[in-house]
């Protein structure tokens, strides 16, 4: 036997995370098979019929179904306590798939401006092109969000906390002024993930999740999803990805599911360790400020520890230095990868100002926070002490 849909009302996040949406085949697999196949055979011509006519469910091409990517959408669905999740190529997949099933030229998008470099990218010159116009706010200016709002507004998007300075937003209040605009709520859950932050029952109506991150949490793969309603995920979503093609590979979609097994755990090493790691920078000679929703001196800090059940891997701080600083700290480390990417075991250290939002001007990096000698650190597994000593080389300490 496996657990079904009408289980899960009834099951710890623990539990879902291990066991949601296996469907055990006749060999009586213990763990979760890959599906590898573009297509599914019928019985009969009827049967090929009926399928592709909508009148019987069941699988007709991987662009549309595959059990193993359904098992991952089910499990993450059960852990976002969403009713529908669609598993995307990529995180940016998931939000093109979004926008793509969910506006027309002519809607507005208000945005946060703290969010994924890419992000910005796709709204600014690809969203734009076909007639859908952003406004960016600051994540955490309330007035700001409400005063972007137009009457053709369809989304508010944001990621919180933010990258890299760690901001956080009030999910509830920005849910709250969604609705009373008419719009929808969309939240990148990408740094919390559902392990540390539910944003579906905070009152926001679509997440977005670049797998890749802490969902793989290893490195291994790139991949998304969307997380919502039956109607908004699980029919216009779903039916521009299914006719657009930017799903999820099999073999993805499997690497995926078994990190959600191993999510919360990990979740909870990456946060004790960069909370350590965060206390410890803050003492540091040369570091002018530590950006960590888990640090007293973190401007949000209540709210993250109301909306949030931990503090998240991801950390950054200023050195007084600048720039020449900021390179030395990074060019000395030896355990800490140097790379852009993040969430995954190992530890990784990049410099925003000139990578990740490098395109950015220079009054646009002064207006959103990036300094020139802001580093930041996606915290992983390692023994926190061997990447204390690894920072310390390059500060001097
Ligand atoms: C990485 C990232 C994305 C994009 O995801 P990809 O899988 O790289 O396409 C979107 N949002 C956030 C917050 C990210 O960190």
């Amino acid at each position: 036997m496996t657990i079904s849909r009408d289980d899960w009302d009834e099951l710890g996040f623990d539990t879902l995370a291990v066991r949601a949406g296996q469907v055990r085949t006749s060999e009586g697999e213990q763990s979760e098979p890959i599906f590898p196949t573009s297509s599914f055979a019928f019985t009969s011509a009827a049967q090929a019929a009926a399928r592709f006519g909508g009148e019987e469910p069941g699988n007709i091409y991987s662009r549309f179904t595959n059990p193993t990517v359904r098992t991952f959408e089910q499990r993450l669905a059960a852990l976002e306590g969403g009713e529908s999740c669609v598993a995307t190529s990529s995180g940016m997949a998931a939000i093109l798939a979004t926008c793509m099933g969910l506006l027309r030229a002519g809607d507005h998008i208000v945005s946060s401006r703290s969010v994924f470099g890419t992000t910005f990218v796709l709204f600014n010159n690809f969203m734009a092109k076909f007639g859908v116009e952003t406004s960016y706010v600051s994540l955490t200016d309330y007035e700001a969000w409400e005063k972007a709002i137009r009457p053709e507004t369809k989304l508010l998007f944001l990621e919180t906390p933010s990258n890299p300075l760690t901001e956080v937003a009030d999910i509830r209040r920005l849910a709250e002024l969604a609705h009373s605009k008419g719009c929808l709520l969309v939240v990148d859950n990408c740094f919390c993930t559902p392990a540390l932050q539910r944003p579906l029952a905070l009152g926001a109506d679509i997440i977005i999740h670049s797998a890749t991150k802490y969902i793989d949490g290893q490195g291994r793969a790139v991949g998304g999803a969307v997380v919502g309603d039956s109607e908004l995920v699980g029919n216009q979503i779903y039916s521009f990805l299914r006719s657009a093609g930017p799903t999820m590979s099999t073999f993805n979609a499997w690497i995926f599911l078994k990190g959600l097994e191993t999510l919360k755990l990990r979740m909870r090493a990456h946060s004790e360790n960069a909370l350590v790691l965060a206390q410890w920078l803050e003492q540091q000679p040369g570091v002018a400020r530590v950006h960590y929703p888990g640090l007293a001196s973190h401007p949000q800090h209540e709210l993250a520890t109301t909306q949030q059940s931990g503090y998240g891997g991801i950390l950054s701080f200023e050195l007084e230095g600048g720039r020449e600083q900021a390179w030395k700290v990074i060019d000395a480390t030896r355990v800490i990868s140097i790379t852009a990417n993040l969430g995954d075991t190992k530890s990784t250290i990049t410099h925003p100002a000139t990578t990740t939002h490098g395109r950015l001007t220079p009054e646009e990096r002064r207006d959103t926070g990036i300094t020139d000698g802001l580093v930041r650190i996606s915290v992983g597994l390692e023994d926190v002490a061997d990447l204390q000593l690894d920072l310390a080389r390059g500060l001097g300490v």
